[in-house]
């Protein structure tokens, strides 16, 4: 299987969150050819995710996961003599075609892996929250997101919230009639800057940014309204974490909470490198789809802080790997079934993927 030319031709579609069907299509073809049994799974509207198992396997113990959707804007495969570019060479497509490589492998050597396609992860998880209705009793999923090819020890978490500061609109040359609201939510952001965050060993540091400001009428306008929109990563739970916000915004601005996304961690593995995944994944909505394990090519680290979603994502895809260097990792180090090492392995092997 030529992964490259795979990765390019599922580039080349675009899926932007919404417009995976053509893509799900081509999946699912490509899929049935190869000989699995191939399922769309209705999620919404002409939106819908791509199951396949074996024929001899209807009910495999690992499932390769991952999902269709990328981020506008749409840009076209190109590739050089090591990098393939364009939208979703790293996230995630490039990524299906590691895992269909992966799963082919695997398939010649008697182990039947399951692949679960999903859309809607980079805005809601739609399409696992779908799948997790319809869990096929997989004992290990293996979600891939870009992990620089190493087994992800944990994910951190998400909490977004939402401050709403009121005030008393005034003509701004009587300040003394007027309140505020752009002042307090000024001092309510400046005080949560200050705030310390929580650290956990190993893992990092809880970390927020302030993403979205709003608010205000007219220059001239003593402001009655502003509100701001902030989203912590979290390394554990938040009970403490939501009460500091609290008292620390205090009167200046309503706290709303909206969206939580737990911290997970994952199982290390004996012989497998590993990261902290300081993004978010589909697993939190794939419960029912067995354990998870994180893994996929490419750093995100390193894709969003120089590529800020806008210019090229590259990758060198699917350079063949060392079975040698499989083999010799692969001598019962783990706890793990003989399936899920081995899936991991040749998982890691069609993954030679690095940023440019
Ligand atoms: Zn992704």
């Amino acid at each position: 299987m030529d992964v490259v030319a795979l990765t390019r031709q599922l580039v080349d579609i675009e899926s932007i969150t919404g417009n995976e069907a053509a893509l799900g299509e081509v999946l699912y073809r490509e899929l049935c050819r190869l000989g699995y049994q191939a399922r769309k799974m209705a999620v919404e509207g002409t939106r819908f995710n791509v199951l396949a198992t074996l024929p001899e396997e209807p009910h495999p113990a690992v499932v390769f996961s991952t999902h269709m959707d990328t981020v506008p804007p749409f840009i076209p495969s190109s590739e050089d003599e090591q990098r393939v570019y364009g939208r979703g060479s790293c996230d995630a497509k490039g990524i299906i075609a590691v895992q269909i490589a992966a799963a082919e492998r695997l398939r010649a050597e008697g182990i039947r892996i399951g692949l679960l396609f999903v859309v809607g992860e980079e805005r809601d998880s739609q399409g696992a929250k779908a799948a997790n209705q319809q869990p096929i009793g997989a004992r290990f999923l293996i979600n891939g997101e870009p992990t620089g090819n190493r087994l992800a020890l944990a994910s951190k978490g998400t909490l977004r919230i939402e401050l709403t500061a009121s005030g008393r609109m005034a003509h701004s040359a009587y300040p003394e009639l007027g309140e505020s609201a752009i002042d307090k939510l000024i001092v309510a952001l400046t005080r949560l800057r200050a705030m310390p965050l929580p650290s956990t060993d190993g893992i990092g540091p809880c970390t927020f940014n302030i993403g979205l400001i709003e608010g205000g009428r007219a220059p001239n306008v003593i402001p009655d309204r502003a509100k701001a929109h902030l989203l912590y990563r979290l390394v554990g739970p938040t009970e403490e974490l939501r009460r500091q916000i609290v008292e620390t915004v205090a009167e200046l601005a309503k706290v709303e909470f909206y969206l939580e996304i737990p911290f997970l961690r994952f199982r290390a593995m004996d012989g497998l490198p590993t990261m902290v995944a300081a993004f978010t994944t589909d697993i939190p909505a794939l419960t029912e789809w067995g354990e998870p394990l994180l893994i996929g090519p490419t750093r995100t680290g390193n894709t969003w802080r120089r590529n800020n979603w806008r210019r090229r994502w590259s990758c060198i895809a699917g350079l063949p790997g060392n079975w040698s260097a499989v083999a010799s990792l692969g001598s019962g180090l783990w706890a793990l079934s003989s399936a899920i090492r081995q899936s991991l392995l040749v998982l890691r092997s069609r993954s030679v993927f690095l940023l440019a």
